[in-house]
């Protein structure tokens, strides 16, 4: 397990490094990631946060826009890892400050890395299909990886470079306020909840980071490459649904076209 003393090192060095830290002073110790119910009976050796949740802050919502502004701008001249190397542009995210929902992706593809925008490929278009079954339009919500550059050949991102982009998106977390955080895929739920193995084992599954209620579930690239996952998605939209008090009007899986 993460000692305090491991989790306030890391929060200091995010400290250092994290311009919004001037804007937003710490009020309060940064709440611990929530248990996994269940696989936190048996933590990986070694395994840490590579998140640390930022604390609620007094910033008006000119100076929370103006935050995720500013961490657009980093990222494009970013050279913090080696996917900078290779990236035509960073893919900072975008959408709604105060959204109902973040959806957190793994990283920009090409498409992505192309167009400077998240999830806009074939992936994208299912996730496009997945926010309007829970009757949002893609502008309400917001998109963002958790890491901002292309990793070569569509590969995951490696740990360091998911610890090195760890600042951007609890930068992003803590200026937007969602109120309620979508992981999609394993990479992106492992990197906020770092004890999950499985994908299958979590999604559907509540959870929480920084004390935002957060909702694991597959990938949509997953999804296209195994549409039998469809149905397990759906319930997991619809248990988002119910968190955010949005009442369905069908009951069935929308289409499941693509
Ligand atoms: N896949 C992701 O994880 N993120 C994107 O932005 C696009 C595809
Ligand atoms: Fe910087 Fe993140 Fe891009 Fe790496 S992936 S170069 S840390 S913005």
């Amino acid at each position: 397990m993460t000692t305090a003393h491991d989790r306030l090192r890391f929060e200091l060095a995010v400290h250092r490094r994290a311009g919004l830290r001037r804007l937003m002073p710490r009020t309060s110790p940064a709440p611990a990631v929530a248990p996994v119910a269940a696989v936190a009976a048996a933590p990986a050796a070694g395994a840490r946060p590579l998140f640390a949740p930022a604390p609620a802050t007094a910033a008006t919502a000119q100076e929370r826009q103006a935050e995720l502004d500013r961490v657009a701008l980093e990222v494009a001249s970013c050279t913090a890892c080696k996917l900078c190397e290779r990236r035509n542009r960073a893919v900072p995210g975008e959408g709604a400050l105060d959204p109902p929902i973040l959806f957190i992706g793994e990283g920009p593809g090409a498409d992505e890395d192309a167009s400077g925008r998240p999830f806009v490929g074939r992936a994208g278009q299912l996730l496009d299909k997945m926010i309007a079954a829970i009757q949002l339009e893609r502008r309400q919500v917001y998109i963002a990886n958790i890491v901002k550059c292309r990793p070569p050949e569509n590969r995951q991102p490696e740990p360091d470079e998911v610890r090195a982009c760890a600042g951007y998106l609890e930068r992003q977390i803590a200026a937007l306020r969602p109120r309620l955080i979508c992981t999609l895929g394993l990479p992106a739920t492992r990197a906020l909840l770092p004890d999950v193995r499985a994908i299958s084992a979590v999604r559907g599954r509540e959870f929480t980071y920084g004390g935002v209620p957060l909702v694991p579930t597959f990938h949509p690239a997953y999804l296209l490459r195994n549409p039998a996952a469809k149905p397990q998605a759906w319930e997991d939209l619809q248990l988002v649904a119910r968190k955010l008090g949005i009442v369905l009007a069908r009951r069935n899986p929308p289409p499941a076209s693509n």
